[in-house]
């Protein structure tokens, strides 16, 4: 990524923050300005030296900024790490001499902002104003560092972008698509998820090598090869799915708030997102950070997120006799990644169309002995990739089957 990257990309995110405003969308509004202004603060720091955005010395953004991107064991430059945003700002501040417009208190609520629109449930309209218009003033100041011209990058708010108030006046609100706004969350729950692989890869080694001392501290006659052998799996599995829960289940959140910004509470006959859209978005996250998450992964690692071998293998299955409670009857294969969910609902006796099987005469084979139960599916949840779909409308548009069959 290089200055001129960066800067198209605060651009862009910019202008969305602005479209959301002009549409009344806040949430949005405030998550783009937060995105925005990172993209602005990297900018600055790369124009005077790309070094300058390399997380602690990383060996490949060094490399790569000296022109050695090309030689052997130099990682890619996608896998660099960049710094945080608080380091960012600082830094900005430095190469700025002073004319950066806002202190970094002020500017903490953006950078709240930046960390997903899951953190803003509780967000007011005065805080949201206040977020977006300290982003504007930040990322201004940045595109006058850089001379970018301001046509460029404001595009048709070069002359308002400074006033919130007149953008939500402006005539014609252009529609925002939901899916486009969607993708750009995706991206980012994404890259969040690449961080994560990247510090599970980390903190396996670390638990792996713990694991390998006890093993060889205890009972020596427990120290084979395959004790430890397998020690080191579980370790490394527990270590990496914890790392893909905690990103997947933030992203399935941020995808859920997304929806609820959009109108989608709860389908109803004239929801504003029909049930197939929301399908649509809350996979389209939960693929993209499952995917990313995956590319992350050190090659060693990958079999911790392939289907689970017999010994580590545990689903929960049901105790209660099915006139109880809600409870998983079912599993069914993950829309948005190649693991299966598991599919929560209710059951109910039913009746045999054979008459003969009805009547206790002769059994007809098609269910499980005595009479027939139906599974009525509520909720499908994806151990893997963490994606819930819960109305009825979303499993049907997910083509699950609503009712079937209970094979205990
Ligand atoms: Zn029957
Ligand atoms: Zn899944």
């Amino acid at each position: 990524m290089d200055t001129r990257r960066f800067t198209d990309l605060a651009g862009q995110m910019m202008r969305s923050a602005l479209d959301s405003w002009r549409s009344g969308n806040r949430l949005f509004s405030v998550l783009h300005a937060g995105m925005g202004s990172e993209f602005a603060l990297k900018a600055v720091l790369c124009h005077h030296d790309p070094l300058l955005i390399s997380a602690h010395g990383d060996r490949a953004l060094r490399f790569h900024a000296l022109g050695f991107g090309g030689e052997k064991g130099v990682k890619p430059l996608e896998q660099a790490r960049t710094i945080g945003m608080a380091d960012a700002f600082k830094d900005a501040e430095v190469v700025m001499r002073g004319r950066m417009p806002v202190t970094i208190d002020a500017f903490a609520p953006v950078m709240e902002a930046r960390n997903g629109i899951a953190h803003l449930a509780h967000h007011d309209p005065t805080t949201a104003e206040r977020v977006v218009s300290t982003a504007l003033q930040v990322a201004e100041a940045i595109r006058e560092e850089l001379e970018t011209p301001a046509g460029d990058f404001w595009g048709e708010y070069a002359h308002t972008f400074h006033d919130l108030a007149k953008v939500g006046s402006m005539p014609a609100t252009p529609s925002i698509d939901l899916e486009q706004v969607a993708e750009a969350l995706a991206r980012s729950e994404a890259a969040e998820a690449e961080r994560a692989a990247r510090e599970a890869a980390k903190s396996s080694a670390a638990a792996a090598l713990t694991a390998l001392n006890r093993i060889f501290s205890g009972d020596r006659a427990l120290a084979t090869d395959k004790t430890a052998g397998d020690a080191l799996n579980i370790c490394r599995r527990a270590v990496v799915s914890t790392a893909l829960h905690t990103s997947a289940m933030r992203a399935q959140r941020a995808a859920a708030n997304l929806l609820k910004s959009y109108g989608y509470l709860t389908p109803t006959e004239d929801q504003h997102v029909p049930a197939l859209e929301a399908v649509t978005v809350k996979s389209l996250v939960a693929r993209q950070v499952m995917g990313a998450f995956r590319d992350a992964l050190p090659a060693e690692l990958q079999f911790a997120l392939s289907a689970p071998s017999g010994d580590v293998m545990w689903r929960p299955r049901s105790y209660e006799s099915p006139e109880f409670g809600t409870y998983l009857f079912r599993w069914a294969p993950c829309p948005a990644c190649p693991a299966w969910g598991d599919l929560y609902g209710w059951l109910e006796h039913d009746v045999c169309n054979d008459e003969e099987c009805r009547s206790g005469g002769s059994y007809c084979g098609e269910h499980d002995e005595g009479p027939p139960i139906l599974g009525h599916a509520q909720i499908f949840a994806c151990p893997m990739c963490c994606l819930v779909l819960d109305a009825d409308q979303e499993l049907a548009a997910a083509h699950m089957e609503l009712a079937a069959l209970y094979e205990g």
